[in-house]
Formats: C-alpha cells, sequence, structure tokens
C-alpha cells in the first residue's frame, strides 16, 4: 500500500503572519519511510524527463533536491539568499507579499544546454519558482521540469508557470 504523504503534513495556523496556513514538512522529513517515498514519487516523475541538474532554493528546496539529485544521478545546485555564495553570481529578484527577494546561483553552476529540474517544498503563487527559471535560463540551461511536493492550487501558481512542465505530489 502506498504511503499517503498529507499524513505527514502538519497545518500551522498564522505562521509566519496572520491569514496564512502555513504547510510544515518537516514531519515528512523526520519520518524515514515518508521521506524515501516522497522522493521516490519525485524520482518517478522528474527521472524521465533525463536531467543532469536539480536546482533547489534554501532552506527546504536543499533537503528534497539533494535527495532527489542522488537518486537520478544529477548534480545538485543551490539558489541562495544574497551573499551566501562565495564566487561571481547571477541573480534574479521576485515579489514577495511586502517588498522584493533574491536569489543567486554561481555564474558558472549550468552549463549551457544543461537540462535542469527545479525543484521547492511547496508552490505557492509561483515568484520563486519563475525567479529560479529566470537564473537557469539566463545561463543558457534549460529547465525540463518544476516539481513540488506540495501545490497550493488556490493561489494560482501554476498559471504563471504556463509553458513549463509543472508537478506536484499533493495539491490543496
Ligand atoms: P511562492 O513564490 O509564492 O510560490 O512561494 C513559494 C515559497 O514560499 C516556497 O519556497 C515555500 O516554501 C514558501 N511558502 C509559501 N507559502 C507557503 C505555505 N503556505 N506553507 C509553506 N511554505 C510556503
Amino acid at each position: 500500500m502506498t504511503l499517503d504523504l498529507r499524513d505527514r503534513v502538519r497545518d500551522v495556523p498564522n505562521f509566519p503572519s496572520p491569514g496564512i496556513v502555513f504547510k510544515d514538512l518537516m514531519p515528512l522529513i523526520a519520518d524515514p519511510e515518508y521521506f524515501r517515498e516522497s522522493i521516490r514519487q519525485l524520482a518517478e516523475w522528474a527521472g524521465p524527463r533525463e536531467p543532469d541538474l536539480v536546482l533547489g532554493a534554501e532552506a527546504r528546496g536543499f533537503i528534497f533536491g539533494a535527495a532527489l539529485a542522488y537518486e537520478l544521478d544529477a548534480g545538485f545546485i543551490a539558489a541562495r539568499k544574497p551573499g551566501k555564495l562565495p564566487r561571481e553570481t547571477v541573480e534574479a529578484t521576485y515579489q514577495l507579499e511586502y517588498g522584493t527577494d533574491s536569489l543567486q546561483v554561481h555564474r558558472d553552476s549550468v552549463p549551457r544546454g544543461a537540462r535542469v529540474v527545479i525543484i521547492d517544498d511547496v508552490l505557492a503563487t509561483g515568484g520563486t519558482a519563475r525567479a529560479k527559471i529566470e537564473l537557469v535560463e539566463g545561463l543558457g540551461g534549460i529547465v525540463v521540469g518544476i516539481a513540488f511536493v506540495i501545490e497550493l492550487t488556490f493561489l494560482g501558481g501554476r498559471e504563471r508557470l504556463e509553458g513549463y512542465d509543472v508537478h506536484a505530489l499533493i495539491s490543496y
């Protein structure tokens, strides 16, 4: 019997701000059976897209991204908040509820023509996913898929990613 990943997602009302229901995936990551099953399902979808690289942003994107890359025999690229990466970077800025934020990757992290799967824990408005697409494509990489553990369908993130191959393991 396959596990229902929903059983290890915890809803945290009013975090990080009033009115937001935060989908906490830490119980899933902490449970060896559920964590392995989530990576198995992500790999089952991403594998046929034959990525050379998996890209994830800190912090939860590192956890799922590194495990997925290992499973697929792909490399992992860390997208980080400004000022964390030691060498020359490129940057993409995205909209937050109040103001903007940015992600950076090393300029030499994506070889031209490399096939890249982008991963994150939650698809909400799609803003951060768009920034990651911009980083990959700006360096000449090809986004062959964008995978999430959770999609919050009522926020319309998928529409912002139109034209891309998008997949989520769980939808709310
Ligand atoms: P967005 O750019 O709006 O798609 O937001 C995606 C990022 O914000 C992801 O990296 C998520 O980890 C985080 N996020 C947004 N909304 C939630 C939520 N309700 N629960 C957990 N994480 C969220």
